[in-house]
């Protein structure tokens, strides 16, 4: 199993593709600390997990826009587990406004909670990983092209993949690999509340919609040994959507 005694933290992995990345990290061994901001679905989620080792994952209550909570995950994992190895910066969330109709408030949520929440984790990773550690950053395609009434979560998701180039250059030297994901259209809560998709502002066939599963796996690929010589990588994980003309 690749993920044998490794620690790996998985923010938002109540539900979606957090939690289908929680449990392909957990079938490959890894020992998991499932973060999310709400109790009550961690637990359900955590019930969910079957760990080929028995290992128990270690549930953590965190809103990762609050540093001193990403602090606090990151410590008990290394206390609980004894070492801390991959980190995937999922938590994220959007809201639908037009431009002009936005406050400052929306923007400081998104970007505390879409931007912040990972860099608090990866400054955690910089302080506590040693030499072979994986960052893995959950961006989107809204980084690269988008739609109207996300101006928020789009200028967040792109400042992430800037995050990502970053963190990948000051990684290199401590021997811990960055890199980002830039999912298209994944069958999860978040895309069928989605009120773009819903007024058809934003069109997405059904062959365009992928399972939290194909992020899951290409997570598991970047966190492991297999990629070791990829850093600061961009990857669209969309089923070619973004190439068509
Ligand atoms: P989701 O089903 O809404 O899951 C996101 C999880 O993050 C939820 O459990 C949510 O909890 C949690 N969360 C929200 N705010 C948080 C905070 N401050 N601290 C900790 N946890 C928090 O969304 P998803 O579709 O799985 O998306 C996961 C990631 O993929 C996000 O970063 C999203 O931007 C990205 N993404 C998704 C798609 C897609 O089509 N689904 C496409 C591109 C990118 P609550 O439910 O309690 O809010």
């Amino acid at each position: 199993m690749k993920f044998n005694n490794k620690t790996v933290i998985v923010t938002g992995a109540a539900g979606g593709i957090g939690l289908a990345i929680a449990k392909k990290f957990a079938a490959e061994g890894a020992n998991l600390v499932l973060a999310d901001i709400n109790m009550d679905q961690l637990q359900t989620a955590g019930r969910q997990i079957a760990s080929p080792n028995g290992v128990i994952p270690l549930l953590s209550q965190c809103d990762v826009s609050e540093e001193e909570q990403a602090v606090a995950t990151v410590t008990n994992a290394m206390q609980h587990f004894g070492s801390l190895d991959v980190i995937i910066n999922n938590a994220g969330l959007m809201i639908f406004k037009k431009l002009e109709e936005h406050t400052t408030e929306d923007w400081m949520r998104i970007l505390s909670v879409d931007l912040m929440g990972a860099f608090y984790f990866i400054k955690g990773a910089f302080l506590h990983m040693k030499n072979g550690g994986a960052i893995i950053n959950i961006s989107s395609i809204h980084a690269l092209e988008t739609t109207p009434m996300v101006a928020t979560y789009a200028a967040a998701k792109a400042a992430l993949l800037s995050l990502t180039r970053s963190a990948a250059i000051e990684g290199k030297e401590k021997g811990i690999r960055v890199n980002a994901i830039l999912p298209g259209a994944i069958d999860t809560p978040m895309l069928w509340q989605n009120p773009n998709i819903k007024a058809g502002l934003e069109q997405v066939s059904k062959d365009s919609v992928g399972k939290p599963e194909d992020i899951a796996d290409v997570a598991a690929f970047l966190a492991s040994d297999e990629a070791a010589f990829v850093q600061g990588a961009m990857a669209e994980v969309d089923g070619g959507r973004l190439n068509r003309l």
